[in-house]
C-alpha cells in the first residue's frame, strides 16, 4: 500500500478535524505533511503531536513561541504567519484539504492546486471569489479538485461527468437551517447564539450563520456552477429539513439521482480522502425507517433574501461573487460580533452590490482587489445602518 503524504489547511476547524478524524483511524495509510491553524495553539499543537506532523503552521505570527514551545522534543516543525502558510500549501502533499473559512483560504488554495496533487475543497469562498481562476489552475497544473462540500460531493457522487449534456438540472437541499420556521419579526430578534445552533450539522460559526440566511446554500449554487459544467439556470436548491438528501441530478430521461446519508461531513471527507476509491467511517448508518419520513419545500424568498441575492449574482457572473462574498464575510462577522441585527446582513450586501460593480477579475490580485473594496463599501453601509 502506498502511503499518501496529506496536508490540512484549517486543521483545528470544524472540518479540519474532522479530516484529522478520519486519517487517524488509518495512520498506516496517510502520512501528515503540514497541519495549519489561525490562533488555537493547543489545538495544533494536539494535532500535530499525534499525527507526527512535518510541519505546524500557525497563522498569527505573535503566536510563534507558544507553538513552538507547545511542540518542544517533537520533529515537527514549527513555522508561523501567513505567507508560513501558503508555504505550507506549497510543500506538494499528495492530497491537501483546504478548510480555511472565508477568503483568507484563498491563497493557500490557489497554491495547492498550482502545485499539483489532489485538492479536497471545503473553502467555498474561494471557488465563489475566483472560481474560474482556479478551475484554469487546476486544469493548468494537472491537480485534481475534490468537492468537499455535502451537496457538491452528493453531485459529484452522481453525475455522468462524461456525459453532461444528458443532465438538464442539478439540486442542492438545504436543512433551511434555525430560522426556517421564523417569523419575519422573530429572525429580526435573532441572536448569535441562535443563529449558530444548526438543526442537523455540526458546523463553525460563519458557515452556521451563512446557514441561517440561507446564504450558505447561494454561496453553493455559485460553487456549483465553477464545479459541474451547466449553465447557472441548471442550478436549484430545495429546502429538506433532515439533511439526508443531499443533492440532486436530473437526467435528461427523466431519471433523477440523489445522494443520502446521515449529516456527517465525514461522509464526504471520506469519498474525497479515498476517490476513487472507498474507506470505512464511523458515520451511523443511514436509517430510513427510522426517520420516517423526508420533507421538501421551497425556500421563502421574503424571509431569506440571501439566495435571491446569490442568484442573481451567479447570473451576472463577473466580479459580483466576489462582491458578494467579501460583503457578507463583513456582515456576519459583525453579526456574530453583537454590532448588526440578523436582517441586516442581507441587507448590507444588498447595498454593496447596489453600489460597487467592477470588472470581471482577470488576477488572483484583482480577486483580492475586488474583495477589499467590497469589504470597504460593507463597513460604510453597516455605519449608517448603525447610526
Ligand atoms: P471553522 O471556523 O470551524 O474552522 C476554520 C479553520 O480555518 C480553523 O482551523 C482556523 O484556525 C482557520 N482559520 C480561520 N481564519 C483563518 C485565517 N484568517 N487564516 C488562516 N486560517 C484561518 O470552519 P469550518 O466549519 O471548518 O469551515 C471551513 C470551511 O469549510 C469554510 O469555508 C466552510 O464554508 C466550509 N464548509 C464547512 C462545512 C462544515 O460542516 N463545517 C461544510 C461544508 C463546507
Ligand atoms: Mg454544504
Amino acid at each position: 500500500m502506498t502511503v499518501r503524504s496529506i496536508s490540512i489547511l484549517g486543521a483545528t476547524g470544524s472540518i479540519g478535524t474532522s479530516t484529522l478524524d478520519l486519517l487517524e483511524r488509518e495512520p498506516d495509510r496517510f502520512q501528515v505533511a503540514a497541519l495549519t491553524a489561525q490562533r488555537d495553539v493547543d489545538g495544533l499543537a494536539q494535532a500535530a503531536r499525534r499525527t507526527r506532523a512535518k510541519l505546524a503552521v500557525i497563522g498569527d505570527a505573535s503566536l510563534y513561541g507558544p507553538l513552538k514551545q507547545a511542540l518542544a522534543g517533537t520533529e515537527t516543525l514549527v513555522a508561523a504567519g501567513e505567507a508560513a502558510i501558503v508555504d505550507a500549501a506549497a510543500l506538494g502533499a499528495d492530497w491537501t484539504m483546504a478548510a480555511i473559512v472565508g477568503i483568507a483560504g484563498l491563497k493557500p488554495a490557489m497554491t495547492a492546486l498550482n502545485n499539483g496533487g489532489t485538492v479536497a475543497l471545503a473553502n467555498k469562498e474561494s471557488l465563489v471569489s475566483a472560481g474560474t481562476l482556479m478551475t484554469g489552475a487546476a486544469k493548468a497544473n494537472g491537480a485534481t479538485l475534490l468537492p468537499v462540500d455535502s451537496e457538491h460531493n452528493a453531485v459529484f457522487q452522481c453525475f455522468d461527468h462524461a456525459a453532461p449534456g444528458s443532465i438538464r438540472k442539478v439540486t442542492l437541499t438545504a436543512s433551511g437551517g434555525p430560522f426556517r420556521d421564523w417569523s419575519i419579526d422573530a429572525m429580526r430578534a435573532a441572536t448569535p447564539a441562535q443563529a449558530v445552533k444548526h438543526p442537523t450539522w455540526s458546523m463553525g460559526a460563519k458557515i452556521s450563520v451563512d446557514s441561517a440566511t440561507l446564504m450558505n446554500k447561494g454561496l453553493e449554487l455559485i460553487e456549483a456552477y465553477h464545479l459541474f459544467p451547466l449553465p447557472p439556470e441548471a442550478f436549484d436548491a430545495i429546502i429538506h429539513p433532515q439533511s439526508v438528501v443531499h443533492a440532486l441530478v436530473d437526467y435528461i430521461d427523466g431519471s433523477v439521482l440523489a445522494q443520502l446519508g446521515t449529516p456527517d461531513m465525514r461522509t464526504p471527507i471520506a469519498h474525497c480522502l479515498a476517490w476513487p476509491a472507498r474507506m470505512a467511517t464511523p458515520c451511523r448508518t443511514l436509517d430510513l425507517a427510522a426517520i420516517g419520513r423526508l420533507d421538501f419545500m421551497a425556500p421563502d424568498p421574503e424571509r431569506f433574501p440571501a439566495l435571491g441575492l446569490a442568484r442573481a449574482v451567479l447570473a451576472a457572473g463577473g466580479a459580483r461573487p466576489a462582491i458578494l462574498n467579501g460583503a457578507n464575510e463583513v456582515a456576519v462577522a459583525a453579526f456574530l460580533a453583537g454590532r448588526i441585527g440578523f436582517l441586516d446582513i442581507a441587507l448590507i450586501v444588498q447595498k454593496v452590490l447596489d453600489r460597487y460593480d467592477p470588472a470581471a477579475p482577470a488576477s488572483l490580485d484583482d480577486v483580492f482587489a475586488i474583495d477589499a473594496e467590497a469589504r470597504r463599501a460593507a463597513q460604510a453601509a453597516m455605519e449608517i445602518i448603525t447610526a
